[in-house]
């Protein structure tokens, strides 16, 4: 689907999955104006597929797009773009509760430009795989460990929305990181590095007695979409949900830990290092995030829900 000069998009088609043509001097390649989304479609228990919560990855594409100075789909262009690309690579849905289709919608400033400039018009365009576990261990708890130096986002920039540019420049600690064995990087605040913000791909959210906090919102983390789902399931399953700043220490004060994504789902998390000291953390039967975690896959599974955007009826 593409953009015109006045920002409105055509009505796109499906093509087989390929190659595509781009300018050499688009704004994308040359300045990194693009966003991507990820989402996930599943296949119910009773055959049907449905996606979870569309509108909120559409409307926070077009969060994005106003931060890059792009024009962006409709919700309803949106979600109709998704749906005709999930139908249409349907017999790829695995069966329920073994994966899902992962969807990957993509807007970039495809326009030409010189000079420092947004890009007159754009592309969105959506390619699917199927997907099983998004790290290697399977649901085996993560190890992480805490960057001290390098953060992934800074005050002002653009660590809120989901902009192609925000991944590459932690490529080298991620794989670092992951070279020593740790399954992930959990990322400290730019200014007073002492505040955890996010890991590489995924939310965190850390768990004392009744209480379950995830780092606030304010620019520099992505406000997830599994994130928002799981501070209204820990509520409705009656802890108390704070969204605030969360010190190193009480991640390492804390009984248990986990990140969320809709890549990842809900990942449980056995161990913190810092200033190389390794912390533990209950995983497993009986902890508060297996609980979490049953109840967001049911939603998931769940043909009634209101989350729901049905896609193809059993
Ligand atoms: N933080 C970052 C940096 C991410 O890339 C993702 C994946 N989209 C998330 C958090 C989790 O967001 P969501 O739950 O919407 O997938």
């Amino acid at each position: 689907m593409e953009s015109t000069n006045g920002g409105i998009f055509s009505e796109g088609a499906l093509k087989p999955y390929g190659n595509i043509e781009i300018s050499p001097a688009s704004a994308v390649l040359n300045y990194g104006q693009g966003l991507f989304e990820g989402m996930k479609a599943y296949r119910r228990e009773d055959g049907g597929i449905q996606l979870f919560r569309p509108e909120e990855n559409a409307l926070r594409m077009q969060m994005g797009a106003e931060r890059l100075l792009m024009a962006a789909p409709s919700v309803e262009q949106f979600i109709s773009a998704v749906k005709q690309t999930v139908l249409a690579n349907k017999r790829w849905v695995p069966p329920c509760g073994k994966g899902s289709l992962y969807v990957r919608p993509l807007l970039f400033g495809s326009g030409a430009v010189m000079g420092i400039n947004p890009a007159p018009e754009s592309t969105f365009l959506i390619f699917t795989c199927p997907l099983g576990n998004f790290y290697k261990g399977g649901s085996a708890p993560l190890n992480l460990v805490i960057e001290e130096t390098l953060p992934r986002a800074y005050p002002g920039g653009t660590g809120g929305v989901k902009n192609i540019s925000n991944y590459s420049p932690v490529f080298s600690v991620v794989k670092e990181a992951k070279a020593k064995g740790f399954g992930d990087v959990l990322f400290l605040d730019a200014v007073d590095h002492k505040y955890v913000e996010e890991v590489s791909s995924c939310n965190i959210f850390v768990i004392k007695g009744n209480v379950i906090s995830t780092p606030e919102t304010d620019g520099t983390i992505l406000p997830g979409i599994t994130r928002k789902s799981i501070i209204q399931i820990a509520r409705d399953l009656g802890y108390q949900a704070e969204e605030r700043k969360v010190p190193v220490e009480d991640v390492l004060d804390a009984d248990e830990v986990f990140c969320s994504g809709t890549a990842v789902g809900i990942s449980p998390v056995g161990s913190v290092t810092y200033h190389h000291k390794r912390v533990e953390f209950k995983t497993g039967e009986g902890t508060v995030s297996q609980k979490i975690f049953d109840t967001l896959r049911g939603i998931l599974a769940e043909a009634q829900d209101k989350s729901h955007f049905p896609i193809m009826a059993p």
